[in-house]
């Protein structure tokens, strides 16, 4: 066998790189931002790896352009984007996220992110917790095509198998870490984002066999969890593009926060010198409790505000604000140490891209025995639950005396 190999040397190795965005502008509130993306290209052909993912957006691209041609625009701008050199560092997306750091920042309420969504039929979802809720809900009026029950039913019933017997009441979802392009909004600009699809057992990832005959033996003959892919798709971003009141889990992202910050009050309690960051722990935990209690608060007076006359299209949008505060609280401001990864919550490991870091300021710091860095990272964890605690305190002021 021959192999020819050609190298790209000096100019010849500079490539140009180039992102389609494709916006339809919300009836309602224009200046809040859904976004929808996946990447374009890949090593190979790319079956799965990304023209599932591709095929996602843009089948729920088309669909949302049919609407707004019938007079059904979202209310909600909604962004669709393919991005371009992902398998070469996350590059198109990265750059894009980067050059609209500011735009993002003010207006973007959430990212759903479409890479290799189709390679058997198998359901699995990721998220950020604050919006876990609303991934998990679309998969009840979404089918699964192989069974014709809805997709929630058949991905509870795998997780309790797998699980063996256990009685979870709800699916379980992963952490969103590294790896594609949902990464520079969720751990640069702390917009939440999610990611989902079905699995099997492939075996092509990154291969010359990742191919369109692939998928129609073996994949997805007849394409049909591909077009149920893009229904979820289809189903999230017009939830999160047209919802009174952006359905953001914060009490999710509380309790998640307090998962591992107990966690890490464990591992702390097996480390010598502990005495010296105890006051640190029990402010964060302190400034954790003010958080939760504020989103238990919050989410209560939401949904009775939503069941009776329901906000007006000011109010709403006031209360919104005040969420999306309440989210992006909870990520590190300038000068507050750390790098290019300001997500409090997550970042992606620095010795494994692929996989998450949970409450990285602390347990990066501990993971280099460095006690003191501990310290101040629960102290600075403290002020930013503070911060969030406050901005839904706002956002509870902005609901009707009744609601709340
Ligand atoms: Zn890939």
């Amino acid at each position: 066998m021959r192999l020819r190999v050609t190298a790209e040397r000096g100019e010849a190795a500079y490539h140009s790189a180039f992102n389609t965005i494709a916006t339809i502008p919300g009836s309602v509130w224009p200046d809040e931002w859904v976004l929808v993306g996946a990447h374009r290209d890949a090593w190979g052909p790319g079956a799965v790896d990304n023209v599932s993912g591709t095929a996602s957006v843009i089948e729920a691209a088309r669909a949302f352009a049919a609407a707004a041609r019938q007079g059904h625009r979202p209310r909600r701008t909604i962004v669709f984007a393919t991005w371009d050199a992902e398998e070469w560092g996350i590059i198109g997306s990265t750059e894009w996220v980067e050059a609209n750091a500011d735009q993002l920042g003010a207006h973007a309420i959430a990212y759903v992110n479409q890479d290799s969504p189709v390679s058997g039929s198998r359901f699995g979802a990721s998220a950020a917790p604050e919006i876990r809720g609303l991934v998990r809900e679309a998969t009840r009026v979404v089918r699964d095509p192989g069974s014709g029950r809805f997709v929630y039913d058949v991905w509870l019933e795998a997780q309790r198998e797998e699980d063996e017997g256990a009685s979870m009441a709800e699916p379980t979802l992963g952490t969103m870490g590294g790896g594609s392009d949902h990464l520079p909004f969720y751990l640069h600009l702390g917009i939440p984002v999610a990611g989902y699809g079905f699995g099997g057992p492939s075996g092509v990832y990154h291969s010359m066999y990742d191919t369109a005959d692939w998928m129609q033996r073996f994949g997805d003959p007849g394409y049909e969890y591909h077009a149920t892919t893009s229904r979820l798709t289809a189903v999230i971003v017009a939830r999160l593009a047209n919802a009174d009141l952006i359905p953001y889990g914060h009490e999710a992202l509380a309790a998640a926060f307090r998962a591992n910050l107990t966690d890490v009050a464990g591992e702390l309690m097996a480390s010598s010198g502990v005495e010296g960051i105890a006051g640190a722990l029990q402010a964060a935990h302190e400034a954790l409790d003010d958080y939760q209690e504020a989103a238990s608060r919050f989410e209560a007076g939401r949904a009775a505000w939503l069941a009776a006359a329901g906000p007006s299209n000011r109010l709403a949008a006031q209360a919104n604000g005040l969420q999306r505060d309440a989210i992006a609280a909870l990520l590190r401001s300038p000068g507050e140490g750390g790098g290019w990864s300001r997500n409090l919550y997550v970042q992606d490991d620095p010795d494994n891209g692929y996989a998450p870091v949970l409450l990285p300021g602390v347990r990066l710091a501990l993971r280099a025995g460095d006690l003191g860095l501990a310290g101040r990272e629960l102290r600075l964890l403290a002020d930013h639950f503070h911060r969030a605690a406050d901005a839904l305190q706002r956002a509870l002021a902005v609901l009707p005396e009744q609601s709340r």
